[in-house]
């Protein structure tokens, strides 16, 4: 489904290199996992799958699909079902949620070629995928993001997937500032999202998402490379011995 070859990317305002290589191929059905040490190059990653400005892709390719993401817009790339969780949600002052929601379902099936929903339809829909995350009326009532708490935010990221029903989910550092009970609520989230259908590319610094989000692979990147690949017991490796000892080894 996602295909990263051998990609390279620098920043655009300073001659620094911070991808470095990275091969990676995510599967339909599968949850594949990163973890690394802060400023090994995983947000960029995901900003640059995603279509941030600020990049620039030296070398390499990405395909979704087989089809180059790296030659869309970031709308097309949402359109072609990539949806990136971010690691710190914006605030959009002046646009309510259940609008911003209910504009990019809508942009979204328009592109998907189905119709738009109703307003009642759609009314019913989010009502009942907020409950399930706990998200309150009040909360879609609000501008998007505007005074949520951290794990509020985080838990109205989780709710704009599960309305978008993308095809390659990006989490980055979503479980950062989370309590226990709010990360349970995310991983459930995403855990009802699984599907043969959908692949996902899960970014965590530490491990304990994982005991509840269970990857099928994960992946070590260290300095804009993925030095490393395993099963679930890599990330208990992490969490015991820390990033050095891995560094030490491939070093
Ligand atoms: P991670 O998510 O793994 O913590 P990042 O992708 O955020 O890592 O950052 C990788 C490296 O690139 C860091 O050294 C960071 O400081 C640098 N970097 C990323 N984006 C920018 C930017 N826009 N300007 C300056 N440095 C950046
Ligand atoms: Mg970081
Ligand atoms: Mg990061």
């Amino acid at each position: 489904m996602l295909e990263i070859k051998n990609l390279h990317v620098k920043l655009e305002e300073e001659d620094k290199q911070i991808l470095k290589g990275v091969d990676l191929t995510v599967e339909a059905g599968k949850v594949h996992a990163i973890m690394g040490p802060n400023g090994s190059g995983k947000s960029t990653l995901s900003y640059v799958l995603s279509g941030r400005d600020g990049y620039v892709v030296t070398e390499g390719s990405a395909q979704l699909d087989g089809h180059d993401l790296l030659e869309m817009e970031a709308e097309e790339r949402a359109a072609a079902g990539l949806f990136l969780a971010f690691q710190y949600p914006v605030e959009i002052p002046g646009v309510g949620n259940m609008t911003f929601l209910r504009t990019a379902v809508n942009a979204q099936r328009k592109a998907r070629g189905q119709e738009e929903l109703s307003a009642a339809d759609f009314l019913k829909l989010v009502r009942e995928k907020a409950k399930a995350l706990q998200i309150d009326a009040d909360m879609l009532k609000r501008p998007v993001n505007v005074g949520f708490s951290g794990g509020e935010k985080k838990r109205n990221e989780i709710l704009q997937m599960a309305m978008l029903e993308p095809k390659l989910c990006i989490l980055d550092e979503t479980d950062s500032g989370l309590d226990v009970d709010a990360m349970k609520l995310v991983a459930d989230g995403v855990n009802a999202l699984r599907d043969e259908g959908r692949g996902f590319l899960v970014i965590t610094h530490y491990q304990r998402l994982l005991d509840h989000i269970v990857p099928d692979v994960v992946h070590i990147m260290v300095d804009g490379r993925i030095v490393k690949s395993g099963g679930p017991d890599l990330a208990l490796e992490v969490e015991n011995h820390g990033y050095a000892r891995i560094q030490a080894e491939v070093a």
